[in-house]
């Protein structure tokens, strides 16, 4: 099924031109550009057709067979699909499918477990921790203290060392352990010894390697973390959303801290969204994706490197990777727009050393439209040229359009 469709035969292209223009415009714009955003991908068809159904257009307040709506009786049985699948997909007995996104599902899980005013030990926003991991500007660095730790200036590596002394030293009620763009596995089992050894709760933000977790190419937290918070949308491949996944025990508490204490109605076109995504994620498919992912992101380190950036940790384990640009005199906003002018789209990112910015890129996207190791290798070169200026950018957009050509990411459009 073409994902225009819609947009091309019907109603919104007729009634309103304006904004029919700009939704084409995007796939377009996504089409023939590289999409190195690290927390990006390309749902299926499958999964926006579910988006745009009108399960969109249905209230329900609470949870299947306990709504304060009435008319949910398939909604009801949408939602218990997703969560079942989501236990299955991820071997945790408790699923909550309802958080509308990552920061959404932090705050819920802060809810459960902790008061205003508790302490709570996560990586420093410096280091690579979300907003939700107690920035000033978020509710979670308003409502709790927050105390940070941090990655080691040379290797990039997290201080395993820096997380136990200051968790003796602050008795946190909460650990929280994932990032915005750490490259390697989070060594969960390190984090729940320090958790038990000063009786803090686990929380385990996934958010990013939560797809790689469900195609068996990342280690997963759930053994180990009290919670786990994660996305829908980034290596998942999923809708624009968040989940929870849990023990038994804590159930009850994390279905209640979603709704109704920061959540009201469940947004069901996501939800049955992120079940047919759950569905995909948990074929045979999906794994070999998983596993290419990360093989190209691999690929993507070592070419980069050998294009003579510094790549942070030295490689990864991951779909991301954070590099410096600086050895081709470049800084990284710099970098960035040099590259978005060639079509390359990415963020800059903290770096563990100094000030200076980075470059934070991911393969997640780019191996769902089916590149391999030979188009990073391709991606890489154009990166070095771009960057030390060698090619002129109108040239390198049209590299770059050119390679993007052959693998659209919705073909028959
Ligand atoms: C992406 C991300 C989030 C937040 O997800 P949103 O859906 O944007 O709210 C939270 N934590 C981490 C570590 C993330 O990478």
């Amino acid at each position: 099924m073409a994902v225009t469709h819609t947009l091309e035969t019907d109603v919104l292209r007729r009634q309103d031109p304006e904004m029919a223009e700009i939704l084409l415009g995007e796939l377009a714009r996504q089409s023939t550009t590289l999409q190195l955003i690290a927390a990006e991908n390309f749902t299926s068809p499958a999964v926006l057709a579910a988006l745009g159904s009108p399960l969109a257009n249905k209230y329900a307040e609470g949870y299947p067979g306990a709504r304060y709506h009435g008319g949910c009786e398939l909604v009801d049985v949408a939602e218990r699909i997703a969560v079942e699948r989501a236990k299955a997909l991820f071997r945790a007995e408790h699923a909550n499918v309802q958080s509308h996104s990552g920061s959404s599902a932090m705050l819920a899980a802060y809810a459960a477990l902790l008061r205003p005013g508790d302490t709570v030990l996560a990586l420093g926003l410096t280091h690579g921790g979300h907003l939700t991991h107690g920035s000033p500007a978020n509710f979670s660095g308003r409502w709790f203290d927050f105390v940070g730790y941090g990655v080691e200036a040379e290797s990039g590596l997290m201080d395993h060392v820096q997380v136990r002394t200051l968790a003796r030293t602050h008795r946190p009620k909460a650990i929280v352990c994932g990032s915005i763009s750490y490259p390697r596995h989070v060594d969960y089992a390190f984090f729940r010894e320090v958790a038990d050894e000063v009786g803090a709760y686990l929380i385990a933000d996934a958010a990013h390697p939560i797809g790689l977790v469900a195609g068996g190419a990342a280690p997963s937290p759930v053994p180990f973390a009290d919670v786990v918070c994660a996305t829908t949308h980034k290596v998942l491949r999923g809708p624009r959303g968040g989940m929870i996944l849990c023990g038994g025990e804590l159930a009850e508490r994390v279905d209640r801290a979603v709704f109704p204490f920061t959540q009201g109605g469940a947004q069901m076109n996501s939800i049955a969204a992120k079940a047919v995504a759950f569905g995909e994620a948990a074929t045979t498919d999906f794994g070999v994706y998983a596993h290419q992912v990360v093989a190209n992101a691999r690929m993507l380190a070592a070419a980069l490197a050998a294009e003579g950036l510094h790549v942070t940790t030295g490689g990864t384990d991951t779909h991301l990777l954070t590099v410096d640009p600086a050895p081709l005199g470049v800084e990284g906003h710099t970098a960035r727009g040099l590259l978005a002018a060639a079509g390359m789209v990415l963020d800059t990112c903290a770096l563990p050393h100094g000030d200076v910015r980075g470059l934070r890129l991911g393969t997640a996207a780019v191996t769902t439209q089916g590149m391999r190791e030979t188009e990073m290798a391709r991606i890489a070169a154009l990166f070095g040229a771009v960057l030390r200026e060698e090619t002129e950018p109108k040239r390198a957009r049209e590299e770059v359009r050119e390679l993007t050509g052959g693998f659209p990411p919705y073909p028959g459009r």
